[in-house]
């Protein structure tokens, strides 16, 4: 289909400085757990997303100099001509789909990043424009920069844009946003309290960047881009930094205007301590939710303005460049969960897009300094060590085989839909309820969490466009019938329930308030899916540690209930730490006065009530319902009752049985998508129930790179 007028608009070629991006599709930097380290993964990794048509394609904050580095948090550096060689590498894999190459350079420091540690590699000290003595423990040594060691980091800055033109990028970025590098340091009146020539006045706070923009542009000439990404508003305290920030109605025009001449593009972003402002989830940010800090900027600059939010949809693409907003869509969520975005807008296909469903799973293997992972999107960050493109599915060996699969839940939706696209003879998708989608239907009846139906939406599309996939519900099955129902491979995808009779993951024994607290004890299905009653007095009891235990007790609240929230974790929702929720989180739930009990455990009591023992002391309560959230138990009865009729099945003509999802162990909705990918993409190899072996980047005393490029054409007859 061609491309839509609507549209058009974002196919436009765009000037920056001496480069034309040939669209309005901007890949921002953002953290993939590769760094420069690991070159070919960084470097498929970002190809996929040229490949998939974004116009503009970034690396991740890369570190300038051994005294700014990040570890262990897996970033890229640009210390050396060996950085130059990973990253060159990188830089092409974009360029050879038509796409500018960025890398965005960073001289981090460390009191922006009051969470983080930092310099545990190098060991060193961290220079701030303002009072070592606010140094704190795990924040790094902090050192007041004298005047000629200003010099000397403009020149750090200098020879890393120079290796940056070096190694073939075409956009140089500095960055100068989210309140964590030194060029936001010696801009923001917090940080800087300085009281010579780079202190005090908006022109003394900006005079560091002038100099090292002005700097950096005379190094690298006139063939390469240089931008800024600046943060406009620092936020409001106590998670911003109040009035001794940056305001998008405070300085941040003013900034923009004293920069504009040294600068060929602006990407401008929000956010104080906590980066992740920037990637709020779709619990609390709406699509294009920057807009009311950076809507009015575009009129302080001539360059082109590149604006992030959450975008997801095209027509909000095109409406905020229409509006005047900004003039190129930035993104790094929306490109992680489809990287092919652009070429489906560009070719009609505005279906086949896998939207992001704004969960921040990838936020939190980036906080947990871990190789990147999406839920939408199994292949991201497999690309080359599995060899796996989101888009390309290659017909399998076993192709001339039926196959059931049992349970539409992520993990079935996800298998099915892979072995339909890799042209499995008959594709049997059974479930014995009366839609597709399993725990997702429910799951997303919680507070913030609608944009996730999108798992169930995107599938759905898929699966109806492939003739040899047919869905069947309200069908119940059982193993018997399973192996009766003349398919070759069975696959279960059953998932798993919450009990009333879980086992405290830390005790190891049984809660046991079933046989104590009869009648009132409910699980998360009880109330999101069967619309249990529910007392007015509930304790949550969250052994999840992760969205749902906190999702319950808000729910609960908001519906009038009086909610007491506990856990054995040290902070409500654990896992929301790593997702960015929990501050929000805890904001909407101390609203709803629900409340919360850390470090806590809680156990029936022989009156009937219940026994909540912390660190400060033990008390019986009265609950009127009680809410066991976790640990899920895998429902894997079909699974376990076909195993144990093996002898049945050669004259039921079944060669193999799997299992996939929670079925095998209840876990991120993220992990059991990647299961049944996974099993789809090698259900021909000798024995899918075990992964293949993936390549694993790495020095190997006495192997050529060669040995490495013979592994990567092994990887290449995969599906
Ligand atoms: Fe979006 Fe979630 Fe994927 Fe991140 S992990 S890109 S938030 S769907």
């Amino acid at each position: 289909m061609p491309l839509s007028d609507r549209y058009s608009i974002l196919f436009e070629p765009i000037r920056l400085g001496p480069k034309w991006a040939k669209n309005r599709f901007w890949q921002t930097p953002h953290a993939s757990g590769f760094g420069s380290d690991h070159p070919s993964s960084q470097a498929k990794y970002r190809e996929t997303k040229a490949e998939g048509g974004w116009g503009v394609v970034f690396t991740e904050a890369t570190s300038i100099a051994p005294e700014v580095d990040k570890s262990p948090a897996p970033l890229a550096r640009l210390w050396d001509d060996g950085d130059v060689r990973n990253l060159r590498c990188v830089a092409e894999s974009i360029q050879k789909h038509g796409a500018l190459a960025g890398i965005e350079l960073e001289y981090h420091s460390s009191i922006g990043y009051m969470t983080e540690g930092r310099g545990l590699l190098a060991r060193g000290v961290d220079p701030v424009p303002g009072d070592s003595a606010l140094a704190v423990p795990y924040a790094g040594s902090l050192v007041e920069l004298e005047v000629e060691d200003i010099e000397e980091l403009k020149q750090l800055h200098v020879e890393s844009a120079l290796r940056a033109k070096e190694a073939g990028f075409d956009l140089i970025t500095l960055h100068c946003g989210h309140a964590a590098s030194l060029l936001a340091h010696f801009l923001i009146p917090y940080y800087n309290t300085r009281t010579d020539e780079y202190g005090g006045s908006f022109e003394n706070r900006i005079r560091f960047t002038r100099e090292t923009l002005h700097a950096v542009r005379e190094a690298v000439g006139n063939d390469v881009a240089v931008g800024m990404r600046f943060g406009v508003d620092t936020l409001d305290a106590p998670f911003g930094l109040g009035d001794r920030g940056i305001r998008q109605d405070g300085e941040a025009p003013q900034f923009i205007e004293a920069m504009d001449d040294l600068v060929d593009y602006w990407d401008l972003v929000i956010g104080g301590f906590d980066w992740a402002q920037d990637a709020q989830s779709s619990r609390t940010a709406a699509e294009n939710h920057e807009a009311k800090y950076v809507a009015h900027l575009k009129s302080h600059t001539a360059k082109p303005v590149v604006n992030v939010g959450r975008f997801n949809s095209p027509d909000t693409m095109v409406d905020v460049i229409n509006s005047g907003q900004c003039d190129i869509i930035g993104a790094a969520r929306a490109a992680i969960s489809d990287p092919f975005l652009p070429e489906k807008v560009r070719s009609g296909s505005i279906e086949d897009i896998r939207e992001c469903i704004g969960c921040n799973i990838c936020v939190s293997r980036d906080i947990g300094m871990g190789r990147i992972q999406c839920t939408q999107n199994a292949t991201i960050g497999e690309e080359f060590r599995r060899g796996w493109n989101p888009e390309l599915f290659i017909p399998a060996a076993n192709k001339e085989n039926d196959v059931l699969v049992i349970g539409s839940g992520p993990a079935g939706m996800e298998c099915a839909m892979v072995l339909g696209k890799r042209g499995l003879r008959n594709v049997h998708l059974v479930d014995s309820a009366s839609v597709l989608g399993g725990s997702i239907n429910w799951v997303s009846k919680l507070p913030g969490r609608h944009e996730w139906r999108r798992l169930i939406e995107y599938r759905e599309h898929q699966l109806s466009k492939l003739k040899n996939v047919e869905v069947i519900l309200n069908a119940e099955f059982n193993a018997e019938e399973a192996l009766d129902y003349g398919a070759g491979i069975i696959i279960a995808a059953t998932g798993s329930y919450y009990t009333h009779n879980a086992i405290d993951p830390h005790s190891r024994e049984p809660f046991g308030f079933d046989t104590v607290c009869a009648g009132k004890v409910l699980t998360p299905e009880q109330i999101l899916r069967d619309d249990a009653f529910v007392g007015r007095r509930v304790l949550v009891v969250d052994a999840d540690g992760y969205f749902m235990g906190p999702g319950l007790a808000e729910l609960l609240a908001k519906n009038d209930h009086q909610v007491t929230l506990v856990t054995r974790g040290e902070h409500i929702g654990e896992y929301l730490r790593y997702t960015r929720e929990s501050s929000a989180t805890l904001r909407d739930l101390y609203a709803l006065n629900v409340e919360m009990l850390t470090q806590t455990m809680a156990r029936p009591s022989a009156s009937g009530g219940v026994r909540l023992t912390s660190p400060l002391g033990e008390e019986v309560r009265e609950f009127d319902s009680i809410v066991l959230v976790g640990p899920r138990v895998p429902e894997d009865g079909i699974y376990k009752g076909l195993r144990r009729t093996r002898d049945l099945w050669a004259e039921n003509e079944i060669s193999a049985v799997y299992r996939i999802g929670d079925s095998v162990r209840p876990h991120l909705i993220a992990e059991a998508i990647f299961s049944g990918h996974r099993l789809a993409r090698e259900i021909d190899n000798s024995n899918p129930a075990l992964p293949l072996p993936f390549i694993r980047e790495r020095r190997i005393i006495g192997t050529e790179s060669e040995e490495l490029a013979f592994e990567a054409a092994a990887l290449s007859v995969r599906s």
